[in-house]
Order: C-alpha cells, then sequence, then structure tokens
C-alpha cells in the first residue's frame, strides 16, 4: 500500500457513520482533501488530540476509492490563538471560509502561503487582541478572493474612468452616480481606501497597529462589502 504525507491545515471534522469521521484538511502537497478516519474509536481518540482546530499537522493518508487517514502528528496546535477567544474565532472563520472557497485536490502554492502566513501573522500578533483578529479574517477573504482570480476592480468607474463609489458584484468593479445601476453598494471613500489596501498589499505593509487600527475604523464597510462579494461569487460563480 502506498503512503502519502503532507504538511496541513484542519479545516473541519464531520461524522460518519456510527465511529468514523471525515476530516476535510488543507495540504501543502495535494490540496484540500477529505480524509477518513476509520474507527475504532481508540484511533480517533488518538489522533482527535493532534486535530482540534486550528492545528498545523503533519498527516499521513491513503489515496484512491476511499482516502483514508493514517497518522496525524502536531507541527504547531496554536495555543495562543486557541486561548484567546477572538483570534480562535477569527481561525475558525478563515478555515471555513477557504473549505468554502476551494476544490479537492486542487494544489495551489499560494493558497498554501496566504493560509500559513495568515495563521503566523494572528499568532505572532496575538496580543493585539480583536484588532488583530478582525484584520487577519479580512485580509485573508480579500487575499483568496484574489488569488481565486475574481480581484474587484475598485479604482475608478468601470465605464467612464471618473471617480466612482458603487460597486457593482456582477461586473466586479466601481460604477460612478452617472452609470450605477440600482442594486450597486455604496462604499464610502475611506472604505474604499481600506479595500485597495487590503486587496493589494503584503503583510509587511501591516506591521504597526496603527494600520491595522486605521483599516479598522472602516469595519462596517469592510465587513458588508466581503460577505457580500462572497456571497455573490459562491453562489454565482462556483454554484
Ligand atoms: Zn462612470
Amino acid at each position: 500500500m502506498e503512503y502519502f504525507s503532507s504538511l496541513a491545515f484542519v479545516l473541519k471534522k464531520e461524522p460518519s457513520g456510527e465511529q468514523d469521521r471525515v476530516y476535510t484538511f488543507y495540504t501543502k502537497n495535494y490540496g484540500k482533501l477529505n480524509l477518513l478516519a476509520v474507527g475504532s474509536q481508540k484511533l480517533t481518540a488518538r489522533l482527535s488530540g493532534h486535530l482540534e482546530r486550528p492545528a498545523l499537522v503533519w498527516i499521513k493518508f491513503i489515496l484512491g476509492h476511499r482516502p483514508k487517514l493514517v497518522s496525524a502528528l502536531e507541527e504547531n496546535n496554536f495555543l495562543p490563538i486557541k486561548k484567546n477567544q477572538s483570534a480562535l474565532l477569527s481561525s475558525l472563520k478563515i478555515l471555513s471560509f477557504l473549505d468554502e472557497f476551494t476544490l479537492e485536490y486542487q494544489v495551489d502554492e499560494k493558497i498554501w502561503n496566504l493560509l500559513f502566513e495568515s495563521f503566523s501573522f494572528l499568532e505572532k500578533n496575538i496580543s493585539h487582541g480583536k484588532t488583530i483578529a478582525d484584520f487577519v479574517y479580512f485580509y485573508f477573504q480579500s487575499q483568496l478572493i484574489k488569488i481565486s482570480g475574481w480581484e474587484p476592480y475598485l479604482k475608478d468607474c468601470l465605464i467612464c474612468h471618473q471617480k466612482a463609489n458603487y460597486f457593482n458584484f456582477g461586473q466586479k468593479g466601481l460604477l460612478c452616480q452617472k452609470h450605477r445601476k440600482k442594486d450597486d453598494l455604496f462604499l464610502t471613500e475611506s472604505g474604499l481606501k481600506s479595500l485597495q489596501l487590503l486587496f493589494n498589499s503584503s503583510l509587511k505593509n501591516f506591521q504597526s497597529l496603527n494600520s491595522l487600527k486605521e483599516i479598522l475604523k472602516n469595519k462596517e464597510v469592510l465587513e458588508k462589502f466581503l460577505s457580500d462579494f462572497s456571497f455573490f461569487l459562491k453562489s454565482d460563480i462556483i454554484g
């Protein structure tokens, strides 16, 4: 039997039958994988200690008709994140968001790096509490949307290239007062600036607490935009 192994983040677990579980992983080498943990309760109990989210683990598994998890070894259990309620909540939202936006067996180094860097950044700056927790979730959503090929056009009006503050989901870009449509989402000047920063900057640009606070001044705008836009992408493009 051929064994495979990879570094992986645990995305979720679901019961399967009486004793089994299916774990969903985002792996470095194989993309997203659903692996059955076959259940003598002893085995699942032994594994589950290492697989409590958020967790970075080394997994060994078998592929084929029913891919199975063989073993899991903790690489980082993110204890500081688990101990901080805001950070824990954000990290679980990141993992669900990733799960919703990816298909199985699609290896993507950029997504892996984004995931890895987002968790490292959150862990490293955990002393910033809710500020860092909120920021990292916004950053992750924006960057994953961008990597997946749906970067929104946030510069000026798509049609006349004048100043614009209305976002059209269908066209994935801004429209001005003159070209806007009825249901477009209004974005304030400052909200737009925060969005541009989230989509176009790397984490290196957010080293100071002030830079995070500056972005989060527009928390409501970011929340509304990112949740509406991802809802649109999921329902319209992914199906
Ligand atoms: Zn226009």
